[in-house]
């Protein structure tokens, strides 16, 4: 097994590995997969460096803003598969889910005293990062925060991108060596580790945790744990790598050719459906661009000049490159803001000239303005925007095309575009299945005018920044089996 790349490790403190602890721990808080996954590799490299056991923990909390049945029973998906993968593995793969707020705190660190270091994902956004800065004190061993995000590693580019246009162009001109560092597909290959003998019984008398394949289906009673249950599990999208890897496979067989030309049909399912799998690690970006690579038997020599434009660079085919451009260009355009600029959730983060012009029109008259509760009960005026609510209320999703007309009504029929920001990021991030994502915030801020331009004319309440309609969303696509089958 290769070295992981140094571009992917970030040491969040300066101790020492310790040589005596009993295993490497492997802290998985995102990229929550058993292949594909460069702190995986990077946890196997220390632990056959050190001739240690492998311990792979994977908690899940109560606490978390906007913890529900639906985000809980999409992560315990993903918790299932792994007990399964891991038990074929020398690893010992541990699950944690807390049952009451706090119950879990000192449970990393009890492990961690036992450890010889610990290797965790890093993920720029959420609670997260906080979490590991709060972490990495009170440890006495190493704690590394380990890149899996993108192709582009976080560390590559030292500035934030202002549109995806100059961000394509960046990645023209920089990501063609990245794209031969690829974390392993099958990391356990030729790797014999020493299998941990026995899981420390005071850990296990203070914390309820699964050890091995014990975390099964029902293990935890998610109707008794302290989260909202009235934002419920999503039944027809299930968590986890296995579901993720039929949903790649559907994708790619059926729905991929189609892509370039129907995406923004909302009356097709042509889209990936990869966003939920992506944010909470159940799939790899390298692992979907790999079967890219394999379809379009692709290789790095077709790459072209840095133009900055959509089409062209990858030398593939059109379907291939117009969803390269959504996996790659915008997708991670939205990790590189989230990891560079701390404030990527504050409305002052916006491109000066969109606060100018929203400011100038603060005052407008609004012909509807609406609560939160309204709009979240989906009681607006007009029928396609109740039925993307109700949509993403139901199924923890809204067609991409109609997300952008979500946000832009939002934006129209608020107070305030403060308030419309609150109003979408409550929303999105409550109900959607890939909520709280760096992806979240580039498209819920793409709303109020972040990565694009000013347009003409200049109109009530958006000025500059772009406007939506819905009758013209109505001309542009079909929707009236939509509105019909999303009727509140
Ligand atoms: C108001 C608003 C809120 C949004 N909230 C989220 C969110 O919470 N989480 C989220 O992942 N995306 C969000 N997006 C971006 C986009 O709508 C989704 O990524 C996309 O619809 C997911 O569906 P898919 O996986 O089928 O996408 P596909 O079209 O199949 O694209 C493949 C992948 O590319 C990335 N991608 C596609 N479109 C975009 C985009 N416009 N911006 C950034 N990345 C993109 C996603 O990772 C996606 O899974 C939001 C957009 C808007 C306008």
């Amino acid at each position: 097994m290769a070295s992981i790349p140094e571009s992917r490790i970030h040491g969040f403190n300066q101790k020492e590995w310790n040589p005596e602890g009993d295993f490497v721990l492997y802290w998985m808080v995102a990229a929550r997969r058993s292949r594909w996954n460069f702190a995986l590799d990077r946890a196997i490299e220390q632990a056959q460096r050190l001739q240690k056991p492998l311990v792979i923990f994977e908690a899940l909390r109560c606490g978390y803003d906007w913890a529900s049945d639906r985000h809980h029973r999409f992560v315990m998906d993903g918790m299932v598969d792994q007990a399964k993968a891991f038990a074929q593995t020398p690893a010992t793969y541990v699950a944690y889910v807390e049952r009451e707020h706090g119950e879990g705190r000192g449970l990393l660190e009890a492990l961690s005293q036992r450890s010889c270091g610990v290797i965790t994902d890093l993920f720029p956004a959420f609670f997260l990062p906080r979490m590991l800065r709060a972490v990495a004190p009170r440890l006495a061993v190493p704690l590394e925060a380990i890149d899996s995000n993108g192709l582009l590693p976080l560390r590559a580019a030292d500035r934030v991108f202002t549109t995806a246009y100059s961000f394509r162009r960046f990645l023209h001109k920089t990501l063609s060596p990245f794209l031969l560092e690829w974390p392993s597909s099958s990391p356990w290959e030729g790797v014999t580790l020493p299998r941990l003998q026995s899981f420390p019984a005071e850990i296990r008398k203070k914390w309820p945790v699964f050890v091995g394949a014990e975390f099964v289906g029902d293990a935890v009673d998610i109707s008794r744990l302290p989260i909202d249950h009235r934002v419920s599990a999503v039944k027809e999208t299930q968590g986890g790598e296995q579901a993720a890897q039929q949903q790649m496979q559907g994708f790619l067989k059926f729905r991929l050719r189609r892509y370039a030309e129907e995406r923004n049909e909302p009356e097709e399912e042509v889209a990936s459906g990869f966003s939920p799998y992506l944010h909470f690690g159940h799939l790899s970006t390298h692992e979907v661009f790999s079967k890219i690579v394999e379809r379009e038997g692709w290789e790095p020599h077709r790459l072209g000049k840095p133009t900055g434009q959509r089409g062209g660079w990858w030398g593939m085919s059109e379907v291939a490159e117009a969803f390269l451009d959504e996996l790659v260009t915008w997708r991670e355009i939205g990790f590189n803001m989230a990891f560079l600029d701390e404030h990527y959730e504050e409305y002052a983060s916006l491109p000066g000239w969109a606060q100018e012009t929203l400011e100038q029109h603060r005052s407008d008259p609004r012909s509807w303005e609406y609560t939160l509760k309204q709009f979240e009960q989906a009681q607006t005026h007009d029928p396609l925007w109740n039925a993307a609510q109700v949509q993403l209320v139901q199924e923890g999703k809204i067609h991409n095309y109609l997300r952008m007309l979500w946000g832009k009504k939002i934006l129209e029929w608020s107070k305030s575009p403060e308030d419309a920001l609150a109003v979408m990021i409550e929303l999105n991030n409550k109900y959607a299945l890939d909520g709280r994502d760096p992806n979240s915030y580039s498209g819920i801020f793409w709303v109020l005018g972040r990565y694009d331009r000013a347009w003409g004319p200049e109109r009530p309440i958006f000025g500059k920044v772009r406007y939506m309609s819905s009758e013209n969303t109505a001309r542009k696509v079909q929707v009236k089996d939509y509105i019909a089958r999303y009727t509140p």
